[in-house]
């Protein structure tokens, strides 16, 4: 279907619900991974894709806010500031959006892939992004973020979707009218 080396992983699968273990060591297989997610995370035309998003229990991320493929070993968020509410949709629970309120702006620390210290404040879709990833590795989907009414009928559009039913949402559109300016995570 696409040239993606991984399926992504969807809601269901038990691996989105576990907490990713840290990166001991960054190794040729390791960079080889993360290729191939920054790879998997174009073909879905996604803005971020964590590792257990792939099956892979590890403690990275990698992302693309519009300066180019970002990797991310063991992050760490916080200081977390501010509040913004904006639509957000997840790979994992594809083709359903959201609006979400989130930190506008947090601070991450991690490592990259030369094993370099990162440390960057992060505000908007950037910050929006790290909370997303970091939530993956904690087994934490988006779907725990939405109002309680829209994920009963998130739940009912997901049963359907596994039993192969038609799925009907009169009430809200699958995508948010508005130009969508950058892809899932
Ligand atoms: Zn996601």
């Amino acid at each position: 279907m696409t040239d993606a080396p991984f399926a992504i992983r969807t809601f269901g699968d038990p691996v989105l619900k576990q907490v990713a273990a840290e990166v001991g060591n960054i190794d040729d297989a390791l960079v080889r991974l993360v290729e191939d997610m920054i790879r998997t995370m174009y073909e879905a035309n996604g803005v971020g894709l964590a590792a257990p998003q792939v099956g892979v229990q590890k403690r990275l991320f990698v992302y693309d806010t519009g300066e180019g493929p970002r990797a991310v070993i063991n992050p760490v968020l916080d200081e977390f500031r501010g509040e913004w509410v904006y639509h957000e949709g997840c790979l994992s629970v594809p083709q359903l959006w959201w609006e979400i309120e989130r930190a506008k702006e947090v601070r991450l620390r991690g490592l990259d892939l030369e094993g370099n210290e990162l440390d960057i404040e992060a505000d908007d879709l950037m910050a929006r992004v790290f909370q997303h990833e970091v939530d993956h590795l904690d087994g934490i989907l988006l779907l725990e973020h939405v109002k309680p009414e829209e994920r009963k009928e998130a739940m009912r559009v997901l049963r359907q979707r596994a039993l192969g039913l038609p799925v009907d949402m009169p009430d809200r559109p699958e995508r948010p009218e508005r130009p969508e300016p950058a892809g899932a995570q």
